[in-house]
């Protein structure tokens, strides 16, 4: 039993080989565009210690950020423990760059779940509540940008910020390609050259050899406790793009006179430099542990999403189940050979910004971290599992173990 499971391991990793060894050379660029960042940036090891109070002139802060600024093609960046995750850190770059009236187009459809409140709502202080309009245009079937509608509400509109989410979150569509981005930043700049583009780069990070910023955004930002954090970075969020819309982010996120000469933290910068120098590393890690359960639930029936015939533009994999008790399941074999709490069992419950019920699982080191091996689901049709993560390309090759086992 044991040796036809690893006969049929090894099978799946032989049809993968190919995209394996595009992943690895991606990892090895990026890893290279990484130290030079480093070196470009001369961190020593006074950036590792903390500070406390005011934290004027912390070395750690000030080098991380353009470590950060260098590596993802900005001119500026504010990285910190101090924005709490993925939600707050966008968070700070829309209420930074939108002001009453203007307006926010959103291209890829609707942003994901945890960001409708900040959107959207009346006694809440969001967007809406503040004047600023939101318009979205919706993706096509294939995932593809709609130009003709983003041409004519660029025109019209001339937006203050077009916006746009590189990783699918919750939804059935495909993750988008950095390259692909290049046509449609083009295009709103030519049509709209004031207009701020920002992306949502969460789980993008380092999947592919360019980052939005690159082809043309002025804002990128995501959680450290995802890609850039390569696993050790314990909280926090970044923010890169141009020195112009880091500066006005920069107003908001602490105030109009502190800007970024603020912000100590006592821990020090260690797992933060660490962090994002391990990530292309880690990155690659959880791609082809992505890659290989993708293709073994796809061998045992189910829909996933990318398959394995086109490149991943992000580090999750949708397994569609079709019913809630299969994707429960799933879920909790996840749970089941993490190194942290395997002995706990987790059911779907109501979190906070999330409208359905959500079954998660992340027996993590890092408090909910998903570049660990981690995995959720909404508890809605058509049920699917969001599955992400791995330190270790050995770790999720245990789980694939596990459910050659039990199917
Ligand atoms: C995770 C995620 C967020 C929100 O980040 P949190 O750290 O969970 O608040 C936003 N957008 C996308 C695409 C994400 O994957």
């Amino acid at each position: 039993m044991a040796e036809e499971i690893e006969k049929k391991l090894v099978q799946t990793e032989e049809k993968l080989s190919s995209l394996f060894k595009r992943i690895d050379d991606i990892a090895f660029y990026n890893q290279k565009k990484v130290l030079k960042a480093y070196n470009e940036a001369r961190v020593n090891t006074q950036c590792f210690a903390g500070t406390t109070g005011y934290g004027y002139g912390d070395l750690g802060r000030e080098t991380l950020a353009k470590v950060y600024a260098k590596a993802f093609g900005g001119e500026s960046a504010i990285v910190s423990p101090l924005l709490t995750c993925g939600t707050h850190t966008i968070s700070t770059v829309l209420y930074g760059l939108l002001r009453r009236g203007d307006v926010m187009l959103s291209v890829s459809g609707q942003p994901y779940d945890t960001i409708l409140n900040t959107i959207f709502g009346k006694d809440n202080n969001s967007l809406e509540e503040l004047g600023v309009i939101y318009k979205q245009i919706d993706l096509l079937k294939n995932s593809e940008f709609d130009y003709a509608k983003i041409e004519k509400m660029v025109k019209k509109l001339k937006p203050k910020m077009v916006y746009l989410q590189r990783s699918r979150g919750y939804s059935e569509r495909n993750a988008i390609s950095p390259y692909k981005m290049k046509e449609l930043f083009d295009l709103v700049k030519k049509l709209s050259p004031k207009t701020f583009i920002v992306v949502d780069n969460c789980y993008g990070e380092f999947v592919d050899k360019i980052e939005p910023t690159d082809v043309g955004a002025d804002v990128i930002m995501g959680s450290l406790i995802k890609n850039a954090g390569g696993g050790l970075a314990s909280t926090g969020g970044y923010i890169v793009g141009t020195q112009k819309a880091i500066d006005l982010i920069a107003t908001r996120f602490t105030n109009p006179s502190l800007k970024t000469e603020v912000g100590s933290y006592e821990f020090g910068y260690r797992v933060y430099f660490q962090g994002f120098f391990l990530a292309p590393h880690t990155v690659a890690q959880s791609l082809k542990g992505a890659c290989l359960i993708g293709q073994i639930m796809q061998d045992l029936g189910y829909k996933v999403i990318p398959s394995n015939d086109i490149q991943p533009q992000d580090i999750v994999k949708s397994v569609v189940f079709g019913n809630a008790e299969d994707l429960i399941k799933f879920v909790q074999t996840v749970q089941s050979i993490s190194p942290v709490e395997s002995y706990v069992t987790p059911y779907p419950w109501d979190m906070p910004g999330y409208d359905d019920k959500v079954i998660m699982a992340a027996g993590t080191f890092v408090g909910g971290s998903s570049i660990e091996l981690s995995c959720d689901g909404p508890i809605r049709e058509p049920y699917i599992a969001y599955f992400q993560g791995g330190l270790t390309y050995e770790h999720v090759r245990v789980l694939a173990e596990k459910l050659l086992e039990l199917y």
